[in-house]
C-alpha cells in the first residue's frame, strides 16, 4: 500500500478507500544511539502496520520538516515554517488531486505538532476538496505509562528507544547509550512564559531520561497500541461525512460572512 511501490492502476484501485496516511517526522540528532531519520522511520513504520488492518494508501514520508530547535547538533535540516507549510498544502493538493480527499497526517515530530496545527487551520478557508486530520503524536498513552520505568520521557528516551528497537533493531546501537540519567536542565524559570530557546535549555543534547532501560518487548506493547489506535482512527476517518461539509459550509460562509 506505499504509493512509491504500486503501479497507477494499483493506486487507483485503492482510491475507493479514500484515505491517504502521510508519514512525517524530522532530521536531527536523537542521542548518541538513535539514527537522525528516527522520528520519519518510525511513523512510517507505524503507517505502513496500521494500513495493513484498515486499507489506506501510505505515501513516502517526509523527513525534511521544522527541526529549529535542534540546529546546535550536527545531523538537522530544518526547513523554514513557510516553506513547510507551502509544502504540506502541495503535497494534499497532489494527493486530493489524485483522488484521496482524506489525508491523516502521521507526524513523529514533536517539533512539528505546532506548526501542523496552524496547517490544519490554514485549510480551513481555502475551498479545498479535501480534509486533514492530525492525530497526536502519543496514540495510546496509557500503554506508554503501563511500560515506561523512567520519570522523564521525551526524546531518544526509554519509550521512543523502546519503538525504535521493535521496529528498527538494525540502527540502534544500545552500547552507546549513556550511562547517566539525563534530566531537563533549564536553569532559568520564566514560567508561564514560553521563550525561543526553551528546548535548547532544557535538552542541550537532544536528549533526555534513560535509554538503557528500552527494550524491545516494551516497543511491542507500545507500538501495537498505537497501531491499533491509528486503525481504528482510520476507520473514523473513512466514516466522516461531517468535517468535509463543514469546510465546504465555512468556506462559502467566509467568502460573504
Ligand atoms: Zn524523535
Amino acid at each position: 500500500m506505499q504509493w512509491e511501490r504500486m503501479t497507477a492502476s494499483e493506486l487507483a484501485e485503492l482510491r475507493r478507500e479514500g484515505v491517504a496516511l502521510l508519514p512525517i517526522g524530522s532530521l536531527e540528532k536523537h542521542g548518541e544511539h538513535l539514527p537522525l531519520g528516527t522520528d520519519g522511520l518510525i511513523a512510517h513504520k507505524v503507517a505502513l502496520l496500521a494500513a495493513e488492518r484498515e486499507p489506506a494508501v501510505v505515501l513516502p514520508p517526509l523527513f525534511f520538516t521544522y527541526t529549529k530547535e535542534m540546529k546546535n547538533l550536527p545531523g538537522a535540516i530544518s526547513l523554514e515554517a513557510d516553506l513547510l507549510l507551502r509544502l504540506l498544502e502541495a503535497i494534499c493538493d497532489e494527493v486530493a488531486r489524485n483522488g484521496f480527499r482524506k489525508i491523516v497526517l502521521v507526524n513523529c515530530h514533536g517539533g512539528n505538532s505546532a506548526l501542523l496545527k496552524v496547517f490544519l487551520q490554514e485549510l480551513c478557508d481555502k475551498g479545498k476538496d479535501y480534509a486533514v486530520y492530525l492525530p497526536p503524536i502519543f496514540l495510546a498513552p496509557e500503554a506508554v505509562e503501563r511500560v515506561k520505568e523512567t520519570k522523564e520521557i521525551g526524546h531518544a528516551c526509554e519509550v521512543e528507544t523502546s519503538f525504535a528497537l521493535y521496529l528498527y533493531p538494525e540502527l540502534v546501537r544500545m552500547e552507546r547509550v549513556p550511562k547517566e540519567f539525563y534530566s531537563s536542565r533549564k536553569d532559568y524559570d520564566l514560567s508561564p512564559a514560553s521563550t525561543s530557546v526553551d528546548w535548547y535549555a532544557s535538552y542541550p543534547d537532544g536528549y533526555v531520561g534513560d535509554a538503557k532501560k528500552a527494550s524491545p518487548e516494551k516497543g511491542k506493547v507500545t507500538v501495537e497500541a498505537h497501531v491499533e489506535k491509528l486503525a481504528e482512527l482510520i476507520r473514523k476517518v473513512k466514516r466522516d461525512d461531517k468535517v468535509p461539509g463543514k469546510l465546504r459550509e465555512f468556506h462559502r460562509k467566509s467568502l460573504n460572512p
